[in-house]
């Protein structure tokens, strides 16, 4: 039987949601063109379109934003959050910027150039579409337990070492400016990523001198999992697994919207002394000075709180436990779910699901749309809609290997009875599913982003 973890807060400000009723819904899908990114909040019952950006921040935060220092240069909650960033990660160089993508595109406009390779795990969709938007090549190189859904194995979101160590000889060190990785691996299902793997990456990093990155967006959901899957950490500290984690790698990119426990904000670190110089005068020019990069002082000071509550094992305890108990609700009823269940969200395998829809008309997105139109629960594609691509040299569709969706859990926001809701409607759905049908594109095909207003009709 599913269990639900014990929350360590309590509720201290509520938001009032509203219900919606299934006509109503009907009518927003067909004015969105079937793009849950274009349905309004206000629409939405419960939103797990994503956890970036949309937690509960604590008492402590909102404080915080009180404490704002607005002066230009080096005000004091810079001076906090670097303190803090640097003495979880050990990294030298800390930039701020106003999310994680602006972090990765400051350091892909830097080292990649035209047919630059660049390995992960996997490549989320904006670190993908930076990497290409500078004429390089994204390769994803996870281990092939990572793509197979009901797969049970404790870190498959690990990188494949043997296929690293052959994509550099192959395409040549001079080739390959960065290795990175993405922890917990997000387009992989949110599976983390092991100590040991991260050690056998930095031997290759150190071997072939190519720096190695992560994407840490999820680094302390990551370090959770060490502690309870690799038995060399049980009795560490987060803290202390978080510090090693870190002192294998060069640098990182960080979304702060995922465990920096805020609504905005991250930021690039780094050890390269030169590079670091090349990328502030970037930073200048399209964020904002060194000690503020496009955030407002309190908006820094309320990051470097959530950081350090993101290492409260407690916090982690429950946010890992809360996932896991959607995902085993789901699981127990025999819905096809991605195991184990990561850290930030439950992903269901739609191609399953939805058996009788073909990849080219995007059963995940049939999902998407269903769990919308019965329930007024937001979801996302991660599938075919967001990946499938044109070879360019065949002109043939390549899809990806899994057609996912992704329940993510903002953190510290919804209620047992919310995730129940959420289970049972996706249990009757999953009942009923020869009713739904797929989805066609009818504009913005081409588009790498195309998954976030690319316009759809269904395919009756
Ligand atoms: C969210 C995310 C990003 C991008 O961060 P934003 O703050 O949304 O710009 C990059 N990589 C991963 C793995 C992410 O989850």
């Amino acid at each position: 039987m599913a269990k639900y973890p014990l929350e360590p807060f309590r509720i201290k400000v509520i938001e009032t949601i509203g219900h919606t009723d299934r006509n109503e819904r009907k009518q927003v899908l067909k004015d969105a063109g079937y793009n849950i990114f274009n349905v309004p909040s206000e629409k939405v019952y419960v939103d797990l379109l994503t956890d970036s950006g949309t937690g509960a921040m604590s008492a402590w935060q909102w404080a915080g934003l009180q404490q704002g220092d607005e002066s230009y240069a080096n005000c004091k909650n810079w001076i906090h959050l670097e303190s803090v960033v640097k003495d979880i990660t050990g990294l030298k160089y800390i930039i701020p910027t106003h999310q994680g993508r602006v972090a990765e595109n400051l350091l892909f406009s830097t080292i990649v150039e035209e047919g630059s390779l660049v390995l992960n795990n996997n490549h989320f969709d904006t670190t993908r579409a930076n990497v290409l938007a500078n004429k390089g090549v994204p390769l994803d190189l996870v281990v092939d337990e990572g793509k197979s859904p009901s797969l049970d194995h404790p870190f498959k979101g690990n990188m494949n070492i043997e296929k690293l160590e052959e994509a550099i000889k192959e395409y040549g060190r001079e080739n390959i400016p960065i290795i990175m990785l993405t922890i917990t691996n997000n387009s992989g299902g949110g599976q983390p990523v092991s100590m040991e793997n991260i050690q056998n990456i930095r031997k290759i990093a150190d071997k072939y001198d190519i720096p190695f990155f992560f994407d840490a967006c999820r680094f302390a959901e990551n370090a959770y999992f060490i502690k309870i899957r690799e038995e060399k950490y049980k009795n560490s500290s987060i803290k202390e697994i978080v510090n090693e984690m870190f002192s294998y790698v060069d640098g990182c990119t960080m979304s702060a919207k995922k465990d920096g426990l805020v609504n905005i904000g991250g930021f690039l670190a780094l050890n390269d002394r030169k590079l670091a110089d090349k990328i502030k005068e970037k930073l200048i020019l399209i964020e904002g000075f060194l000690t503020y990069g496009g955030l407002a002082g309190r908006d820094l000071e309320a990051m470097a709180r959530g950081l350090q509550e993101a290492l409260n094992e407690d916090y982690l305890e429950y946010r890992i436990g809360q996932t896991k108990y959607l995902g085993d609700l789901l699981d127990e009823a025999g819905i096809p779910v991605l195991k184990p269940i990561g850290g930030h969200g439950v992903f269901i395998d739609a191609k399953t699901f939805m058996e009788h829809i073909p990849q080219k008309f995007f059963p995940g997105q049939a999902l998407v749309t269903a769990m919308y139109f019965e329930a007024g629960i937001r979801s996302v594609e991660i599938g075919s809609f967001m990946f499938a691509t044109k070879d360019p040299k065949t002109g043939k569709i390549v899809y990806p290997p899994m057609d996912l969706v992704r329940l993510a859990l903002p953190r510290r926001m919804y209620t047992k009875a919310h995730l129940e809701y959420v289970s049972d409607s996706i249990i009757e759905i999953h009942k009923n599913r020869q009713q739904y049908c797929g989805l066609r594109i009818l504009d913005s095909e081409e588009s790498s982003l195309r998954h976030f207003f690319a316009r759809l009709e269904l395919v009756k």
